[in-house]
């Protein structure tokens, strides 16, 4: 089977990377950066100049792209897709990507042909590189058991959920969660660090008590060591919580924490992290109270 990659940045890279290296396909790369195709050639890939020369020759294509809309281009646009692959081509988008725009793909690829489903991950840049990543699957099902000896060349725990869509749906629900997990987390810290406590001892009692989480451990992480560089970019966080706050629109569902933590992160865009790591939320409060909180 012939394996196409479209996006090889902070998650793309390694789960290709392991596809590369377990699947047994012949496995070819796309992307913008140069440097993360080069990384893939390394371990045995072959780098491709454009989506359409990819598309034209893979059997089943994988995305992992930053926004439904990089999506929609890179299979709907001019050269993508769409227009280039052959009937019979199975498409996967690992990004997490809306319900609404994965739908809309997979109405349009299947006038040519082509069967999509959706499959996001997560278990972040540590679980793409482990392989150890959990894999949200929606769409066919047999397009799935099909596909599932790759998925498992680079994840573990791998669900088919439902229709096409509900991958997206399970993973924009964990995001949600996760994110105002870490807010609380961020709040925490914070009471805690104004109100006297030494902030590891404050992170170890917690890791070790019910106020534990992994969005909890995130923003902790990071902000002891004052160190924001991203492994999920905040611009991305709050993308999905958009999308979060996007679908409890359609079907009139009411939140009332996410909405806040959204704006959380707006307010952190505003102040410049959105390129940071998700857990720089916390730089609001840190700058507004102007409390630092480190080891
Ligand atoms: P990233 O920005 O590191 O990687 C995206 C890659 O896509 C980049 O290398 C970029 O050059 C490439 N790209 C963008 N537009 C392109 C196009 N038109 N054609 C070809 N390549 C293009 O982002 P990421 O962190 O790897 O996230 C990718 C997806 O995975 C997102 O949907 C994100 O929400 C999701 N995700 C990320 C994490 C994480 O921890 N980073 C975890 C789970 C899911």
């Amino acid at each position: 089977m012939k394996i196409g990659f479209i996006g090889v940045g902070h998650m793309g890279g390694p789960m290709c990377h392991n596809i590369i290296k377990k699947s047994g396909h012949e496995v070819t790369v796309f992307d913008l950066s140069h440097a993360a195709i080069e990384a893939c050639v390394e371990l045995g890939a072959k780098g491709s100049d454009s989506v359409a020369e990819l598309a034209a020759n893979s059997d089943v294509i994988f995305t992992s792209l930053p926004m439904p809309k990089d999506v929609e281009t890179v299979a709907l646009g001019a050269g993508g897709i769409g227009e280039n692959a052959k009937s019979g081509t199975i498409y996967i988008d690992l990004s997490t990507n809306s319900p609404t725009v994965i739908r809309k793909v997979a109405a349009e690829l299947e006038k040519k042909g082509i069967t999509t489903i959706d499959a996001p991950v997560s278990g972040g840049v540590i679980g793409a590189t482990k392989g150890t990543i959990a894999i949200m699957v929606g769409g066919d099902k047999s397009t799935y058991e099909k596909c599932l000896p790759l998925f498992e060349s680079f994840g573990e725990n791998i669900s088919h959920l439902g229709e096409l869509g509900c991958g997206c749906i399970a993973k924009i629900v964990n995001n949600m969660i996760a994110f105002c997990n870490m807010a609380a987390g961020a709040e925490g810290l914070l009471l805690g660090v104004a109100a006297g406590i030494d902030p590891s001892a404050l992170n170890q009692v917690i890791r070790n008590s019910s106020g534990n989480s992994m969005g909890y451990r995130g923003v902790a992480y990071t902000t002891l060591k004052g160190d924001w560089t991203p492994s999920f970019a905040l611009d991305l966080a709050y993308k999905d919580m958009h999308l979060a706050l996007e679908l409890a629109d359609e079907l009139s569902i009411p939140l009332s924490i996410s909405p806040q933590v959204h704006n959380l992160m707006r307010m952190a865009r505003g102040m410049g992290y959105g390129k940071d790591d998700a857990t720089a939320m916390i730089r609001v409060y840190e700058e507004t109270m102007k409390i630092e909180i480190r080891k």
